[in-house]
């Protein structure tokens, strides 16, 4: 289970830290995957957008390989049992756990004049996103690893009070680390909605695309033979690592250690190599997003499928709390 908030275009962060995650898991796993339209609100209050982000993340998902009849794709809003089960999660939680939890200090800094309950609170209706449906593997990039540590937290408390009900839901990515893609500038990672000029987005053009990585800071190269590489730097190799052949990232690595490197060329190629790997993505997008009835189906069928799944586990919570009065 996991989901992508629609605050912005989707970036190569949100494709290497979940979705390349989401499309192998999608055969091996019964699978849940939402556009997290209500944690949006928490910094996103105006809707205006809103209809035209969901359905853009939704064909984002589609066309980066997500198969909608082989898991469940809906919009978190459509499964209102979370509502009922975030309630009561709500118990569970400490204001203290809350207020100490990095995305929410940071959200504060971001957005002083709407430090919302809803922000306090985005741990606990992500914890509830998950455990409705007794997910155990939450495909999501390092940033998330907190959150997922908060949800465990939940559950371990729920079953210690209530009885066992939900399993302990654990970030998961197939490689041997959780993912964190680096802005082009190295100064942070990339972002929906900030340092949008050091973020390449599944929607970049070819032309957007080659501009935004030859303007990426160099130097005049390295001095010494075997030195470390300074972080923008190291950015590029690690963006080249994402998108190009080996032999293309050693024969640059070599360079580099060699003194020969030359970081024009280096960009180049890794703008080309970019290039072709975005193209098909935001042309099957553009495709998807003309067809309303597709679109209207696969949040249908969705939604149906989230909810035979949600309605099995609040039986069980609903008996687990005790508010069975006849
Ligand atoms: P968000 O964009 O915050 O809604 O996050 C959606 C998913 O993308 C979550 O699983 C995040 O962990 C992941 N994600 C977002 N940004 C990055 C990044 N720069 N590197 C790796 N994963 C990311």
């Amino acid at each position: 289970m996991s989901g992508i908030r629609p605050t912005g275009f989707l970036h190569l962060g949100n494709y290497f830290g979940a979705l390349r995650n989401y499309v192998r898991m999608q055969d091996e796993f019964e699978c849940f995957f939402m556009v997290a339209d209500i944690h949006s609100l928490t910094t996103h209050p105006d809707t205006s957008q809103l209809k035209h982000h969901v359905r853009r993340v939704l064909a984002e998902n589609i066309a980066c390989g997500l198969d909608p009849d082989k898991v469940a794709l809906y919009c978190q809003s459509h499964l209102r049992e979370t509502g009922e089960l975030y309630l009561y999660l709500n118990m569970l939680a400490y204001k203290g756990e809350l207020e100490k939890t990095v995305t929410f200090k940071d959200k504060v800094k971001l957005q002083p004049e709407n430090v919302n309950a809803g922000l306090l609170t985005y741990p606990v209706l992500q914890a509830a996103d998950i455990i409705i449906h007794r997910a155990t593997l939450v495909p999501v990039g390092k940033d998330q690893e907190q959150h997922l540590e908060m949800s465990r937290n939940f559950v371990k408390r729920f079953n210690h009070r209530y009885g066992e009900v939900f399993p302990e839901p654990r970030a998961f990515n197939f490689g041997n680390e959780l993912m964190r893609v680096p802005s082009l500038d190295g100064s942070g990672k990339m972002s929906k909605s900030e340092n949008q000029s050091a973020t390449i987005y599944l929607a970049d053009d070819d032309d957007s695309i080659r501009k935004k990585i030859m303007k990426a800071k160099t130097d005049s190269g390295p001095t010494k033979k075997n030195s470390p590489k300074p972080d923008y730097i190291e950015v590029l190799f690690q963006l080249m690592k994402l998108v190009s052949d080996e032999e293309v990232v050693k024969k640059f690595e070599e360079e580099y250690n060699n003194l020969t490197i030359r970081y024009g060329d280096m960009k180049k190629k890794l703008a080309e190599d970019m290039i072709e790997f975005i193209r098909p993505i935001r042309q099957r997008v553009e495709s998807i997003l003309k067809d309303d009835d597709y679109i209207r189906d696969v949040m249908v069928k969705g939604a149906e499928k989230a909810r035979a799944s949600a309605e099995v586990t609040m039986d069980k919570v609903r008996e687990a709390i005790g508010l069975r009065y006849y």
